[in-house]
């Protein structure tokens, strides 16, 4: 059946380097899950870009004193640089910047305009009197009314997770001159989400096939009630509101200076994003949109999730156009470092290019798949990457292949007479075969690499009971590697997605590629005959 697939990736900030947090919170099990949809043989379009407006642009830049637009050009080209470095496989890695996504952004929403989702109000802001000068959320901190917390944003609460409107924070204070703020009176456009908490539910209780954390967390948002937010901010970076094409009667005060708050603006970025690709290779956006068969995944961290599962949602909805609403939103707990929160200013951090540089990117990949933060936070710890990476890496993996391809070469001296297959392995190659698919399937990324280890382990005990090297039986001997060299051939296949690097190492040394094609399946078991090794083998992995 052929199938075609989104995927949208969270749009980082270019405010700061992205840590190891960002990869193994989005763009790893992201990549993942892309690399098997185009072995599967579905159509997949995988988008993303950076998220360069709001406050966490504008708040970094006026602490370095210099511009918005100076900070994304200084941060744009490290972001590409790890997307390419770590073989994260965009079809359009773009920005919220284009005139493209302006266009788009206005018109989506004109749309909910036009579609009556969209109310003007005035409302009470932060206001600092000091700096005479409206403040965004994020300028603001103070104590969370909800759960009383300490030092928490204007916008949201970082421990009890609900976004937070102005008032809601206790004695609010200026992020940058630590100076009271007050509330003053100004207007701006609201989203109506009451009008669509009916069809948000519906659309909540028919996605029962999500992470069941995901789904009960969007759930008890819902059973609060949605309200009303504002979807325009008083901050000049930012896209602006189309002015002239909105009637007379629903212009706000003070228009020009207004921005679309990022939060509404930044997710139609995967809209916007896709029509862009459309037009570069002359494609349709269409059939990812608009065709209801295409499925449509976005990877993000869990700081985002109401986002993707509420909001956005709910942006699309009100377009009245039937457009493709979030099939799977692999959200992703968050990855702790040694027990702690990354935080760069308390020496809490990996920089995701270093680790790269000093230990390989299969190896990082890899150390990641072994821990993905999908179900609870996960840890990241040394001593547990470098055992990982010896043990499973280097002395399952890698030491089979070896064993196996060594043999095949110095003792067979890469002929096979008796090319008969070990039905053992021919059950096992299969059932993984099918685990793994169902496992991916479901974006279970975890569960289908701990299948590729389990395959790993039987693979070692199976050459270790067969023991070739021991043997003098040629036809025993023969079977056990031809058996072996089709195990190979799925581990590379099964492998590709996790290290695309190392895989394409190895297809060097077999003398083939992998090349993933619209409808043609990789994951249906196939004989491999006459392998003509291209260079000696060589170990794949080193222990580090
Ligand atoms: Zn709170």
């Amino acid at each position: 059946m052929l199938r075609r697939i989104f995927i949208g990736t969270a749009w980082p900030y270019v405010n700061g380097d992205l840590h190891i947090g960002h990869l193994a919170g989005y763009l790893i099990p992201a990549d993942i899950f892309s690399r098997f949809c185009r072995l599967k043989g579905y159509e997949t379009l995988m988008v993303s870009g950076t998220d360069c407006h709001g406050t966490p642009i504008t708040v970094e830049a006026d602490k370095r004193k210099i511009t918005p637009q100076k900070l994304v050009e200084e941060y744009t080209p490290k972001v590409l640089e790890l997307i390419k470095i770590y073989q994260i496989t965009y079809d359009l890695f773009t920005s919220t910047t284009t005139e493209n996504h302006k266009k788009i952004t206005q018109e989506f929403f004109l749309n909910l305009l036009k579609n009556g989702y969209i109310s003007k109000e005035k409302s009470y802001q932060y206001f600092s009197p000091e700096e005479n000068r409206f403040l965004p959320d994020r300028y603001v901190e103070g104590e969370c009314k909800f759960c009383l917390a300490k030092e928490q944003r204007g916008d949201q609460c970082e421990n009890c997770g609900r976004s937070l409107e102005p008032g809601d924070l206790l004695n609010p204070k200026s992020k940058l001159k630590g100076t009271q703020v007050i509330l003053k009176e100004t207007e701006h456009y609201f989203f109506d989400y009451p009008k669509l908490q009916k069809e948000i539910e519906n659309f909540v209780l028919n996605s029962n096939h999500w992470r069941e954390w995901v789904y009960k967390e969007t759930l008890g948002f819902l059973r609060e009630g949605l309200k009303e937010r504002a979807i325009t901010r008083d901050i000049d970076w930012g896209v602006p509101l189309p002015k002239e094409k909105i009637p007379e009667n629903f212009l706000i005060e003070n228009i020009e200076e207004k921005r679309f708050y990022v939060w509404f603006e930044a997710v139609i970025g995967y809209f916007s994003a896709t029509v862009e690709w459309s037009e570069k290779n002359n494609k349709s956006w269409e059939d990812f949109w608009l065709d209801p068969s295409c499925r449509h995944y976005y990877f993000m961290g869990k700081d985002n999730l109401i986002f993707h599962t509420i909001f956005w949602p709910a942006e699309l909805i009100g377009q009245q156009k039937g457009y493709n609403l979030p099939y799977f939103p692999a959200v992703n707990n968050f990855l702790l470092l040694e027990g702690k929160k990354f935080s760069k200013s308390r020496g809490v951090h990996i920089d995701s290019l270093e680790i790269a540089k000093d230990y390989g990117v299969d190896n990082v990949r890899f150390y990641i798949s072994s821990i993905l933060p999908e179900n609870k936070d996960a840890d990241f710890k040394w001593q547990e990457f470098k055992n990982t990476i010896n043990n499973e890496l280097v002395d399952k993996i890698g030491n089979f292949i070896h064993r196996v391809l060594v043999f095949y070469n110095d003792k067979l001296c890469q002929k096979i007479e008796h090319q008969n297959l070990d039905n053992e392995v021919l059950k096992k190659t299969n059932e993984i075969l099918k685990n793994y698919e169902e496992s991916l399937e479901k974006c279970q990324i975890a569960s289908a690499f701990n299948l590729i280890l389990n395959y790993v382990n039987f693979a070692n005990r199976y050459l270790d009971k067969e023991k070739p090297w021991h043997s003098k039986n040629k036809q025993k001997n023969e079977e056990v590697i031809f058996s072996s060299l089709q195990i190979i051939n799925h581990l590379r296949i099964l492998l590709w997605p996790f290290i695309p690097k190392s895989m394409e190492k190895l297809d060097k040394i077999l003398g083939f590629s992998l090349e993933p094609k619209i409808g043609k399946n990789y994951f249906n078991f196939q004989f491999l005959k006459d392998i003509r090794l291209r260079s000696k083998p060589e170990p794949l992995f080193k222990k580090i």
